[in-house]
């Protein structure tokens, strides 16, 4: 809830953010209200990470409130395991944030290491074991080519970068950055190309 209202504030609808240095906007988080209402030594001794992390910024978060914004924290992912960590389709195997049903509708504080410690560890041993008696067939890129050619069939025109199952919480302005490192803006992209000036960051002009 605080995480949606904030996303409210700073909108475009309400625009009642605090301008960053990033183009970016947040709001201010009253940490030194931390220690006013615990005491003092409370936020040092209950956030000793966080603390450290500003420091190394000279920012006291025990005396200066810390400018934030929300970010996806951690995905109930969804693809069913069994307890080998084996999904339906063989030699797919999952673990951590893409699997699904472990932590039932949300996850308690702190378990995805365990998660991915126990269950990224049963992982590793099935798929040697599977990597074993599997027969490896020709590795090539036609599903790609295929999936482009049935895009292109069905006359969808997107700068999406791969198919992609979940929304994408990247802002504009990042995507375009990982579009230019890519170097994969379409000609037809023109605005985009226009945006970050092609070349598109890699000394070639994007095709
Ligand atoms: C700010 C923050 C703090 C957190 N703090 C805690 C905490 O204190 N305790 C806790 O238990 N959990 C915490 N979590 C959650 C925990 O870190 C994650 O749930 C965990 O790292 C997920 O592990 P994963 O292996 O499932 O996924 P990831 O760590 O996301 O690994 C997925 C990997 O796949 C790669 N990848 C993605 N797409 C492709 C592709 N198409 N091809 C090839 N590679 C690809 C990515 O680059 C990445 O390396 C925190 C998360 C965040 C964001």
């Amino acid at each position: 809830m605080e995480s949606a209202a904030i996303i409210r504030e700073c909108s475009d609808v309400r625009n009642m953010g605090v301008d960053t240095a990033y183009g970016r906007s947040g709001v201010w988080l009253d940490s030194p209200l931390i220690d006013m209402i615990h005491g003092e030594g409370y936020t040092r001794h209950q956030f000793p990470g966080m603390c450290r992390a500003f420091d190394n910024y000279d920012i006291d978060i025990v005396k200066q409130p810390m400018l934030i914004y929300p970010s996806l924290h951690y995905q109930n992912g969804g693809i069913e395991i069994n307890e080998r960590c084996e999904s339906n389709i063989p030699g797919l195997f999952i673990a951590g944030e893409a699997s699904g049903g472990v932590h039932g509708r949300n996850r308690l504080m702190g378990n995805s290491v365990l998660d991915y410690n126990v269950f990224g560890r049963r992982v590793g041993k099935q798929a040697s074991e599977y990597a074993k008696s599997v027969k490896l067939g020709k590795l090539s890129l036609e599903h790609v080519t295929a999936y482009a050619g049935e895009m292109t069939d069905q006359g969808i025109d997107s700068d999406l970068i791969s198919p992609v199952i979940l929304p994408s919480y990247t802002p504009e302005d990042v995507r375009l950055h990982q579009l230019a490192r890519l170097g994969n803006i379409p000609a037809r992209h023109s605005i985009l190309r226009s945006r970050i000036g092609c070349g598109c960051g890699n000394g070639k002009e994007g095709k």
